[in-house]
């Protein structure tokens, strides 16, 4: 006799998104995996007296999503300090940030506040604000000093750019950092981009400087365990079972292994280290995909991370042709198609070392330099698709790119929810004009039969949301079907993290992630809007609408 399933999903509508896309009535799990689907009749065969049957009436249940690209640390931000993603103005983001404040005062009461003087205080006494995004404002503008000087005289303020390269800060912040912040990345009055008559701050910083002030207040252990606490059940709430979480100095491997470890965590993470850390990992003998595979191991060591260039938004995207308003950015002066963050001649020899110890790389490129750059890297070593080296955002590719794509076997892992910046008249077209068109590319990526990888970046994060903008592409010979869509938030973004087969389908002996929505995104009006209403990760139910 053949023991008792744990969990039995029946009367459902249950799409494996293989190709083709088979639907079956019923699936049954146990021990983590799926050990039946079929007909609601032959699966509840298996229901024994500890079985819990959900009898779903018609709900679609699909293979859980897999967000291929998370900073898992910055969602929680967003629940725990200002959400700055919300604010539809320059005084809203400050009124946010002043109620953020008001907290930050009833907090520390009593406690010394921290002194704020050193990196990695944890920012104690900091007012932080993440997610802002002037192009959605009316007057679309920086937040600058003289704004975040009326949220606090005393108090450090940073607001952070929903693209982490920029933010703004208060005369705390710089006279705080006056030493540490470099002087390239502190805008200032007057600045006509030789950077050497330049007048006073204005409290926008961009890049390396943004980096010092991501290290300073980088939350210490206690407060990430926080931070992914929240970040998982928002998660989860969205269908998320698994994600790809970039990580840079940060204590959150830490608190992920040891939330496993207490069975307290609620959905599958794989690493992906920052280029800093590639020493540490092959010293301590951590290589790509270590960890997970087996039942309950939900995490796992993923790709060596890097950069190349910055984001549209900053101008600071590396492209081939100048930016349609380079003229508006007194820093462009210099160099109308952006910057680099990391030069190609760094990037090939960071490529050849990680790829020559066996790790899995991938790299930031959003303008069509960039994604260049990255290819030649990649190229350049023994089988960048059985490395299965990726790319992240892949905003601009050519032609040519998209068939080196292909080709190489890289992988293209690509966030949708940017789209809402390249309708007319938005971020984008500013950025670039008509080349707005010819971002993210799905459809050209998928006929030439590029591995697509779909994530969120966290701004937000949100499967369907995704789904929904790619599926209505500001583009309309880019959009996919609702099945292409959710296959690459599915088995696509599986196969970006080599776990093609075990994840992102529904078939006997796959691991049970899973998810239950209320409407068929195949029938509804909007994608975005559909409920989930059920998360199963490894068997375990993580989330369930009451
Ligand atoms: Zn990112």
């Amino acid at each position: 006799m053949t023991a008792a399933a744990d969990l039995v999903l029946t009367n459902a509508e249950v799409h494996t998104l293989g190709s083709p896309d088979e639907t079956h009535e019923a699936v049954a799990v146990r021990d983590g995996e799926v050990v039946r689907v079929g007909r609601t009749f032959d699966v509840e065969l298996l229901a024994g007296v500890e079985t819990r049957v959900v009898d779903c009436g018609g709900r679609v249940v699909l293979p859980g999503f897999i967000d291929a690209h998370t900073h898992l640390p910055m969602v929680g931000r967003s629940i725990v300090h200002a959400d700055l993603s919300e604010a539809g103005s320059a005084a809203e983001a400050v009124e946010l940030l002043r109620e953020r404040a008001a907290e930050v005062e009833r907090e520390t009461e009593g406690g010394d506040g921290g002194t704020g003087d050193g990196i990695g205080d944890g920012g104690t006494d900091w007012v932080l604000g993440y997610g802002y995004d002037e192009s959605r404002w009316d007057e679309s503008r920086y937040l600058t000093r003289d704004d975040l000087d009326a949220v606090s005289e005393s108090r450090p303020v940073v607001a952070f750019r929903e693209d982490l390269h920029t933010a703004g800060v208060n005369s705390v912040v710089l006279d705080r950092y006056a030493d540490e912040l470099p002087d390239e990345g502190v805008r200032t009055a007057g600045d006509d981009g030789d950077g050497d008559d330049a007048g006073d701050p204005t409290g926008v910083v961009v890049e390396g400087a943004v980096d010092v002030l991501r290290e300073a207040t980088e939350p210490g252990r206690e407060e990430m365990t926080e931070l992914v606490r929240a970040a998982q059940s928002y998660a989860t709430a969205r269908g998320v079972t698994g994600v790809h979480d970039m990580v840079r100095g940060s204590r959150a491997p830490e608190v992920y292994r040891d939330l496993a470890d207490a069975g307290e965590l609620a959905l599958r993470v794989r690493i992906n280290y920052w280029s800093d850390h590639l020493d540490a990992l092959r010293e301590v003998g951590l290589r790509t995909n270590h960890g997970g595979g087996s039942r309950g191991d939900l995490v796992t060591v993923g790709a060596i991370k890097t950069f190349t260039d910055g984001s549209f938004g900053g101008r600071t995207a590396k492209l081939t042709e100048p930016y349609a308003d380079a003229a508006a950015d007194p820093d462009a002066a210099d160099d109308e198609t952006g910057q680099w963050v990391v030069a190609p001649e760094e990037l090939r020899d960071l490529v050849a070392d990680a790829d020559e110890s066996g790790y899995q790389l991938t790299a930031h490129a959003i303008g069509d330099a960039a994604v260049d750059a990255v290819l030649d890297a990649y190229e350049e070593t023994d089988d960048p698709g059985a490395a299965r080296h990726r790319v992240e955002h892949v905003e601009l590719a050519s032609d040519e790119a998209i068939e080196r794509f292909a080709d190489s076997g890289v992988v293209a892992s690509v966030q949708p929810n940017f789209l809402k910046w390249a309708d007319e008249g938005g971020l984008y077209d500013a950025r670039l004009g008509e080349r707005r068109l010819r971002t993210n590319r799905y459809r050209d990526l998928l006929d030439a039969g590029v591995d697509l990888a779909f994530g969120s970046d966290c701004m937000p994060l949100g499967p369907l949301l995704g789904v929904d903008l790619a599926t209505d592409h500001p583009n309309p010979d880019q959009s996919l079907t609702v099945t292409e869509a959710l296959r690459a938030y599915t088995s696509g973004a599986a196969y970006a993290g080599f776990d093609e087969g075990r994840l992102g389908t529904v078939a006997v002996g796959t691991a049970a992630d899973l998810v239950v929505l209320d409407e068929s995104p195949w029938e509804t009006d909007s994608i975005r809007d559909v409920p989930v209403s059920m998360t199963v990760v490894d068997g375990r139910v993580v989330f369930e609408r009451d």
